[in-house]
């Protein structure tokens, strides 16, 4: 199995070091060409309007939406950003995921945070009923889930949603890849695997 990462700009790095410690196969992504062969490809945190706008830049928007058609995508933080469908404001996205994403939601003030989430898919995946200890950092909500096959996978204890997953396409508010609790990556792996 050979999984991609969106290395353009933001922290790939990380997400690179765990799937190397899971043992899959791995491959940095900067050129449309990067793109054959992955079997899934994970879009990390960073600053969604820079890496859209280096995405523009070296012709791989089309590309990615074309791999998105057919591959499991990952997106995190500002990787969840680019999934979706609507941010409401203007700035290249993929349009793949059918969710609206508010960026920044939790205002200046709260720039970062740390909470333990209960997300029953890891829960099921493991059987264990471990909560998902999940940093944000000036993250997004999803704050709508736009279609009958869009699925919430874990809520704020408000309610607010922070990750939801559509047939292959997966989405987290926040950065999995800054713990070293490794179950999302795997779960994501079970995602390509299926
Ligand atoms: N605030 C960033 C954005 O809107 C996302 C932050 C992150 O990825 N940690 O793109």
């Amino acid at each position: 199995m050979l999984i991609g990462v969106l290395a353009l700009q933001g922290d790939f790095e990380e997400h690179l070091n765990i799937l190397r410690k899971i043992g899959v196969e791995i491959r940095d992504v900067r050129m449309p060409q990067d793109l054959d062969d992955l079997d899934g490809l994970i879009i990390p945190g960073g600053e969604s309007t820079t890496i859209g706008k280096l995405a523009d830049d070296f012709g791989l928007l089309e590309p990615l939406r074309r791999f998105g058609e057919a591959k499991p995508i990952w997106g995190t933080c500002a990787g969840a950003i680019l999934l979706s469908k609507d941010v409401r404001r203007a700035q290249p996205l993929l349009e793949l995921m059918d969710i609206t994403v508010e960026r920044n939601a939790f205002g200046r003030q709260v720039d970062s945070f740390e909470v333990d989430l209960k997300v029953p898919a890891l829960e099921r995946m493991d059987s264990s009923k471990q909560s998902f200890r999940a940093v944000f950092i000036r993250a997004p909500l999803i704050e709508s889930l736009d279609g009958e096959d869009v699925e919430a996978l874990s809520e704020l204890e408000d309610g607010r949603i922070v990750a939801a997953q559509q047939g292959h396409f997966l989405a987290t508010s926040f950065h999995p890849e800054l713990t070293d609790d490794d179950r999302f990556h795997r779960y994501f792996i079970h995602m390509v695997d299926g």
